[in-house]
This record gives structure tokens, sequence and C-alpha cells, in this order.
């Protein structure tokens, strides 16, 4: 039977072994960590005594590609949040709090309904988002739009969580893609969902338990570190173990990130400037309110999601201060967060978590380096959430970047 060798226990990996799998293929998934997961983990921290995510994950119920994946692992009820398409946020600066409340159907009616906008807007400056997937490929979202309230209060918030990118220089084509696929689609698409328990426990766990029971190998701590390749074929993988020969019907999945892609395959053109993600964590109660999450402007917060003892902040785009000691960090985002959620003053136990490179800066000039799946070696294709998936770097782009690989290797995924 041929054999497919997965690199990269990430959700681009796993989501590729798995289709391979459930198509009868015999799989091995190599990851060099530990544990499966990547970029998208939970473990426990010391210094809070809980499980935390290595970073808050919000979906969209318009991620399509993501829901089918949870779906298929039985596990689409862990996700929690709101029954409704809700979005509260909290205008630091000014201390106005308001919640946009798109209606569920197709038709926009709630853009009719001042209450349910942005304050400062008229439906009409919701045209432009439509707008914003047709734009030129150079186009940066910052230069499609007006500087208007929306663009303030919404979209450059928006821009910063899918992109990871600032708005003056986030591909407007990508923003685009988000949009086109949830706020276009009505607010029934753009129900915000986040992991009850911890990443792992919706998306990863499980998808190793299915691979083992179905018979596919996975194994962790265990690095592939170059694929040999002659006559337009990879012939084997060198792991820390020595080499892995290749039969003449076994293929390859590469589902690394991009720079270890590069090392392996140094003629790739790939994704090479990243955007950091840090995630502040305070072992405190407090109040979920209808969301259990909150978007903030004029903060250096910008989404606070309030879990079981543990309140989590997200600031994207964060290479501006990543290299910031986390006590000054702590100390700077805790008095926003008692601010919004009326907590005592005294700072609770809490861990900062960088993630450096946490996705490729969303750049209309980065866009153009992200590689097919296809690449010029017969039985090698490439995953993960930097190659072309027509996404930014989310989880929907990577786990539909796991299935276009498995169907270039010829699995109808
Ligand atoms: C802090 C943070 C917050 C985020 N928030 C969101 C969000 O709110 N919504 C959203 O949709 N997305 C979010 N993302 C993005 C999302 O997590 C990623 O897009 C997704 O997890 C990427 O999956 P991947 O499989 O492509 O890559 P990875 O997760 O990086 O997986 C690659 C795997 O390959 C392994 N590996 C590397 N080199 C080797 C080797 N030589 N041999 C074997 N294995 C190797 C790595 O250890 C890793 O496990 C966030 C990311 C971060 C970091």
């Amino acid at each position: 039977m041929s054999h497919t060798h997965v690199i990269g226990g990430g959700l681009a990996g796993l989501s590729a072994a798995l289709a391979l799998t459930e198509a009868g293929r015999a799989v091995t998934l190599y990851e060099a960590s530990p544990a499966c997961g990547g970029r998208c983990r939970s473990y426990f921290d010391q210094t809070l005594g809980c499980r935390i995510d290595n970073g808050n994950h919000l979906l969209l119920s318009g991620n399509h590609t993501a829901m089918a994946y949870l779906e298929r692992l039985g596990t689409r009820q862990t996700l929690g949040g709101p029954a409704s398409p809700v979005f509260p946020f909290m205008d630091l600066a000014r201390g106005t709090r308001w919640v946009l409340r798109p209606s569920l159907g197709r038709i926009p009616i709630w853009l009719l309904r001042k209450a349910r906008r942005v304050p400062g807007t008229s439906p009409l400056d919701y045209l432009a988002l439509l707008r914003l997937g047709q734009a030129r490929p150079t186009d940066t979202v910052a230069n499609n739009l007006p500087d208007n309230a929306l663009f303030r209060r919404f979209v450059a918030p928006l821009c910063i969580a899918a992109l990871n990118t600032h708005p003056i220089k986030g591909s407007a084509r990508l923003l685009g893609a988000v949009i086109d696929e949830t706020l276009a689609r009505g607010g029934a698409a753009c129900i915000p969902l986040f992991p009850r328990h911890g990443l792992s426990e919706s998306f990863i766990d499980p998808a190793v338990a299915r691979l083992r029971d179905a018979g596919a190998t996975v194994r962790t701590g265990a690095a592939i570190t170059a694929l040999p390749r002659d006559a337009g074929r990879v012939t084997s993988l060198i792991g820390s173990q020595g080499p892995i020969p290749l039969g003449p019907t076994d293929s390859v999945v590469l589902a690394v990130p991009p720079w270890s892609a590069a090392e392996m395959l140094p003629e790739l053109t790939v994704p090479d400037e990243y955007q950091a993600i840090l995630n502040l964590h305070f072992r405190i109660d407090a109040d979920p309110g209808e969301a259990g999450f909150w978007g903030l402007v004029n903060a250096t917060a910008e989404w606070v999601f309030v879990k079981p003892g543990v309140v989590s902040v997200t600031i994207s785009a964060a290479n501006r201060l990543v290299d910031r000691r986390a006590e000054d960090l702590a100390a700077t985002v805790w008095p926003e967060v008692r601010r919004l959620l009326n907590l005592p003053p005294t700072l609770p136990p809490w861990r900062v978590v960088k993630e450096k490179r946490a996705t490729f800066a969303a750049t209309p000039a980065q866009n153009t380096r992200r590689p097919a799946a296809e690449t010029p070696w017969q039985n090698l294709a490439l995953a993960g959430d930097w190659t072309a998936t027509g996404l930014p770097a989310t989880i929907e782009g990577a786990i539909r970047s796991g299935l276009t690989a498995a169907r270039v290797l010829g699995v109808a995924a």
C-alpha cells in the first residue's frame, strides 16, 4: 500500500492526515514538538495553576471548513460563544460602549437600526466592505477605505485580528476574502465561536486520537530535517533517527511553518516577514457578559476573553511591543482590563505569552510569496496557513490547506 508521510502536526498537517487516512492511505505523521497542535495548542501553566491556550482563538460560524473538521471529529459542540452574532466593544479613551448586532439573514436589515451599528456610521458606509475582495492585489486595506468611524471602530480592529497586520499594511484582498465568507453572508455566518475548554481539546487531541484509531502512526518529538530529492521526486526523509526511505508510490505532505519549509526546500519562495501576537492571561473570575469577549478601541489591549477563572487579552500585529518586559506589559494592560470589567485594582497572578512569529505579515507583497500546494516534485504537496489559500493565516486557512494538499496527492477531500 502506498504510504503518505505528513511532516508537521499543526492543524494543516492534522487536516491532511485525517483526509488521507479516511481515504484509506497508510499515514505516518511526524511532529517535532512533544505534542501536536503547533500554534493552536493548550497546556498547563505552572504560574497560573490552570490550563491555558497559547493564545485566544476566535472563529466565526462562516468558517465552514473548520466547522466541517469539528463535525467530523464530533467536537463541534465543544465550541461556545453567544447564540447570535454580537460583538461588544468599548472605546477606552471616550469611555463609550456599543454592541454590533448583525441580523441573522443575508439581507442586512440590521443596518437600518442605529442601535445595532457602530456609533457614528451610516448604512452606506458598510457597502464599501463588500468591494474589498475585488481590490487590486497591491492594495492595502487603508488605501481602499475612507478613514471614518467605521474604519476606526470596526475595520481596523477586525483587520488587526484577522490579518495580524495593521490596515495601513494589510492586504485588502485578504480582508475582503474574510468578509466575503462571513459578514457578507449575513449574521448566521458571523456568530463568534471559541473553545469552551481549550484549543487542544477541540481541535488537536481528538484528531490525534482519530488518526491512531484509524491505524495511522503519529510520532511526536520526531523532527524531519531534510528531504533528499532526485528525478523530480522526494526519495527519503531525514529524521533524528536517520533516513526513512520512500517507496516508488509513497508521498509527502510538508506542513511545517514557512521558515522550516524554506530550510528543507531552499528553492521555495515563502513569506518571510512575520508579526507577533501577545496574550496576557490574568487569573481572576469575571462576568463574561453576553458574548464572553469584548473588543477594545483606543487601548493597548485589543480583545478581552472571559473564561472560567481566567481573563485573557490578545494584542495582535504586536512587533512593536514584543520586546517589552512582561512586567511592563502586564502593568499597562491590567488597568484597561479592570476598567472594562469593573474589577478590583490589585494585579492578579498573570502570565504573558509571546508568539514572535505568530503568522506571516498579511501584506500584499507577502501574499505574492505564498506557494501553491503543488510543487515541482511529483510526490510532494505543501500545506500550512502560509500557503496560497486566498485567506489570511487562520484556523480556517490551515485546515483548508491540509485538504488541498490531500487533493494534490490524489485524494478526494
Ligand atoms: C497567538 C495566536 C493567536 C491566533 N488567533 C487566531 C484566531 O483567533 N483565529 C484563527 O482562525 N487563527 C488564529 N491564529 C492562527 C492559527 O493558530 C494558525 O493559522 C494555525 O494554527 C496554523 O496551523 P499550521 O498547521 O499551518 O501551522 P503550525 O501550527 O505552525 O504547525 C506546524 C507544525 O509543524 C511542526 N514542525 C516544524 N518543523 C518541523 C520539522 N522539521 N519536523 C516535524 N515537525 C515540524 C511544528 O512544531 C508545528 O506543530 C492564531 C495564532 C496564534 C499564534
